[in-house]
C-alpha cells in the first residue's frame, strides 16, 4: 500500500533567522517528521527526516531510513496549498 502523506499539523521547532534556516515538526497519521526549510530568498523545503519514535510508514524500519525524502515534494506542495506555514509562525519564538 502506497503511503499517502496527509498532514495533521505543522509546528515551528527551531529557526536561525540570520542563516535563513527553519525546522518544522510535521505530524502525519502515525508518523512525525522534521522538515528543514531554507529561505533564500523564498522558503523552500530542503530535506525531511522521520522521528525515530515511530516506525517508517513505508519500509516499516524503526531505525534510520531515507523513505520520506521521496515524499518531500508532495509534502511541501500540501503545506503550500493548505497554507500550513504562516508568516506568524515564522515570526514566532
Ligand atoms: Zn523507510
Amino acid at each position: 500500500m502506497a503511503f499517502q502523506p496527509n498532514i495533521l499539523s505543522v509546528e515551528l521547532s527551531e529557526k536561525n533567522e540570520s542563516a535563513g534556516l527553519y525546522h518544522f515538526l510535521v505530524r502525519f497519521n502515525g508518523v512525525t517528521c522534521r522538515v528543514f526549510y531554507e529561505k533564500n530568498p523564498t522558503l523552500k523545503a530542503k530535506s525531511i527526516t522521520r522521528l525515530l519514535a515511530e516506525p517508517c510508514p513505508i519500509c516499516k524500519a524503526d531505525y534510520y531510513c531515507n523513505c520520506m525524502q521521496r515524499f518531500l515534494e508532495p509534502i511541501e506542495q500540501q503545506i503550500n496549498e493548505r497554507g500550513l506555514i504562516t508568516p506568524e509562525m515564522l515570526a514566532a519564538k
